[in-house]
């Protein structure tokens, strides 16, 4: 049994070892806060328990939490018992520690990183710092749940900065009760709403108008001195707080979402690929695979076209040393990195990353090429390269059909602010499992021939990435929302 810190919220503030212990987990018990991503770490047959409150709503009580917790970990099952920010600040994992350490359950504790100083940290506030704070002290608003009360009148003597967390409905009493302390009314207060997420908030106020000043939860209250310093990073990332729909297949999703996770977006993978076995259940591929010997030239179009083309390999029982002596191209960098990781250095990759460019790559003719990819791919490569004088063998190494995403990624999509086209069958598939949203104001796609298909399915595209690349994507959409960006509301036509 482990008593897992989850952090705050970006899923990236979780412990190396919090990571590691829910990636073997068999259960995770996890609060309303938790985040997504973060259950994604754990094995995708692992049961998932939520055990919180929702607003409004009344929580199971902590002892039959308790009680789950000891059943489950006497079951003998790999349990993950998944808390926001630290299990032991105001989280009652020490009850459950308790309950566990009574029932002969042995247990670790993952210590996490608490919101009351990532989250004013993600705000651009230090909660100490030199000739402000010599001390900060953390308390909750709920001294109900605490089950002591809090002297605030103390609390407000010792100075330093004050982090109140779940304090956001009783902001009133607390003011006061701080002033009654002793604290001017102009003390500097900072509430940071959903901290370390793409939703993050600031606003700051004064102890004396906290109570009039309107504060969304869960927030972290910032009392003191430090409250007034600005070190902006986070909020002021280029696609802070833009909500941005990824519609690559979720094997190839990864790359974009985490950069563009980076520059501060919330991002909803609606994977409308999936990719699958070829019809014929690879044969062909491990067939042409097994006589790699017989042609020229391997060219790729995708990473996964590589990535098929390999576990093939490796079915007939060969390995890379087939392709000594054969040429490689690949149709740009991400194809060509997927064929560095198989440790094969591509021959060729065209300047622009699209088919015809790789076909104008090619050497005059003749010599023999094998092709592996989609089912469904465009046509002009096979028959360029035959117009070139090659003889071409297009083999079948996956099939993409139409994902279907979940209901709750399709909620999140209706409300953001761009969708991201990586290629004409992302926007064909959008079209059919999304079709009935609204359009996001701003449509994103990643060259000429996906804004081509889009345009003629009756979107209008807003940006096209001058490089074809994931990363000239990116750009492109920085430059879009930028300052200086057409794109911030208003669309044409
Ligand atoms: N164990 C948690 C605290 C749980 S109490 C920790 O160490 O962080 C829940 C309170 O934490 C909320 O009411 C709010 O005050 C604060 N909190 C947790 N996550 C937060 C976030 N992302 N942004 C702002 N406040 C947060």
């Amino acid at each position: 049994m482990y008593l897992v810190g989850a952090g705050p919220g970006d899923p990236g503030l979780i412990t190396v070892r919090g990571a590691e212990v829910l990636a073997r987990a068999d259960v995770v018990v996890y609060d309303r806060l938790s985040v997504a991503s973060l259950l994604d770490l754990a094995p995708p047959g692992a049961e998932r328990i939520s055990v919180g409150k929702a607003p409004g709503r009344a929580s199971r009580p902590q002892a039959d939490i308790n009680a789950l917790l000891v059943e489950r970990g006497k079951a003998g099952e790999e349990v993950v018992r998944l808390k926001g920010g630290d299990p032991f600040v105001f989280a009652r994992g020490g009850e459950e520690a308790a309950a566990l350490l009574a029932a002969g359950v042995p247990f670790e504790v993952v210590p996490g990183i608490t919101s009351a100083v990532a989250v004013p940290a993600y705000a651009g506030l230090p909660v100490t710092y030199r000739g402000l704070a010599s001390s900060f002290t953390i308390v909750t608003g709920q001294e109900g749940e605490a089950g002591v009360p809090v002297d605030w009148e103390a609390i407000a003597r010792v100075g330093g900065t004050i982090a109140v967390l779940m304090g956001v409905a009783k902001r009133e009493e607390i003011a006061r009760r701080l002033m009654a302390g002793g604290l001017p009314p102009e003390t500097p207060v900072a509430a940071v709403t959903w901290g370390t997420r793409p939703e993050q908030r600031t606003v700051r106020t004064t102890l004396g108008r906290l109570a009039a000043t309107p504060v969304e939860s869960p927030a972290v209250l910032l009392v003191g001195p430090v409250a007034t310093l600005e070190l902006p990073w986070y909020e002021s990332r280029p696609l802070f707080g833009k909500r941005i729909i990824v519609t690559r297949a979720r094997e190839q999703a990864s790359g974009l979402v985490e950069r563009l996770g980076e520059l501060g977006a919330a991002t909803v993978e609606l994977p409308v690929i999936e990719i699958g076995e070829p019809a014929d259940g690879g044969a062909a591929l491990r067939e042409a695979a097994g006589r790699v010997g017989d042609y020229d030239w391997v060219a790729f179009t995708s990473a996964n076209a590589v990535a098929r083309f390999f576990r093939a390999l490796a079915e007939v029982g060969a390995d890379t040393r087939a392709l000594g002596g054969r040429r490689v191209a690949a149709i740009g960098p991400g194809t060509a990195e997927a064929l560095a990781a198989a440790g094969v250095r591509a021959d060729l990759v065209p300047e622009r990353f699209v088919a015809e460019s790789l076909l104008g790559a090619f050497p005059p003719g003749p010599g023999r090429v094998l092709l592996p990819r989609a089912a469904v791919a465009r046509d002009a490569l096979p028959a360029g390269l035959a117009g070139r004088g090659y003889a071409v063998d297009v083999v079948e190494a996956y099939r993409t059909v139409v994902g279907r995403p979940a209901p709750e990624a399709l909620a999140a999509a209706g409300r953001a602010d761009a969708v991201t086209f990586t290629s004409s069958s992302t926007v064909t598939n959008y079209l059919t499992v999304a079709g009935d949203l609204p359009v996001p104001p701003v449509v994103a796609c990643i060259g000429p021939i996906t804004a081509e298909t889009a345009r003629a399915a009756g979107l209008t595209v807003d940006v096209v990435a001058a490089e074809h690349t994931i990363d000239g994507l990116v750009d492109a959409l920085v430059e879009a929302f930028g300052p200086d960006g057409r794109k911030t509301g208003e669309r044409a036509g």
